[in-house]
């Protein structure tokens, strides 16, 4: 059984529209889903690097901490030696001397002590900084996992809708000239998805351009199939004339 009369065509091609429509907006919340998704793994890459770079930079911390704590041991070995040095003193002058030197390393080690005790307690804070977004990144991890199995089951529902639609859209399709089909592919294809709309007020509702009023009467008696000689898409009555010749709204 084919279609042939313009008004019947015109049916099969607002019934693709439908159906297109429909493709898309699946479609849409199918790229929507995907698009999160994707930032989601974005974010976690960036923060994954972030981790990374900080505990490079904690190992270069507790690198400097071993070094410190290595120059505080040699301190504290020339303090020792100092001392059994000075117990072997006899001349005052001498004293003096082993005496000064003594209080140099004692010197030196308060402050070594002091910047020991200070980058210990940077490390540890830093450490814990690192644990805990370590715990925050693990948490969001789990919860980008438990997302994406989630949207696995919900894409695999909109293939198969949108499938549903394709065989639905086949069927429809089938009884006209496949050449219409053609050409309101090209349309949808260079005019957003939109290759059938209705006339509104005198004009194209697809571009919102006026077309002559001549051209508006023919459409409303669906005496051929017409297309908008601006925009080339396909074009139905948004109002009917009836067989009194009176303008019906539709
Ligand atoms: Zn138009």
């Amino acid at each position: 059984m084919s279609v042939t009369t313009p008004a019947e065509i015109m049916d099969v091609l607002r019934k693709m529209q439908a159906l297109d429509d429909e493709i898309r907006d699946i479609r849409v919340g199918r790229d929507a889903l995907v698009g999160n998704m994707e930032r989601l793994k974005k974010v976690l890459n960036h923060l994954d690097r972030e981790l990374d770079d900080k505990r490079g930079k904690l190992a270069e911390a507790e690198t400097w901490y071993r070094n410190k704590t290595n120059e505080l041991e040699a301190e504290r070995e020339k303090l020792n030696k100092g001392k059994s040095k000075l117990s072997g003193v006899t001349r005052s002058k001498e004293y003096i001397a082993v005496n000064k030197e003594l209080d140099i390393a004692r010197k030196n080690i308060a402050q070594k002590e002091e910047e020991v005790a200070n980058l210990m307690k940077a490390i540890e804070e830093f450490r814990e900084a690192i644990a805990k977004e370590e715990a925050k990144v693990g948490d969001l991890r789990a919860q980008a996992e438990h997302t994406e199995r989630d949207n696995a089951e919900r894409l695999a529902v909109m293939e198969a809708r949108i499938a549903e639609v394709d065989v639905r859209r086949a069927k429809v399709t089938a009884p006209i000239d496949q050449a219409i089909v053609t050409r309101y592919a090209r349309i949808a294809k260079a005019r957003e998805g939109i290759a059938v709309v209705a006339v509104k007020d005198g004009g194209c509702s697809g571009c919102n351009m006026q077309l002559q009023p001549r051209f508006v009467e023919n459409i409303l008696r669906a005496s051929s199939l017409s297309a908008c000689p601006h925009c080339s898409r396909y074009l139905y009555p948004s109002t009917m004339v009836d067989a009194d010749g009176g303008i019906v709204a539709l």
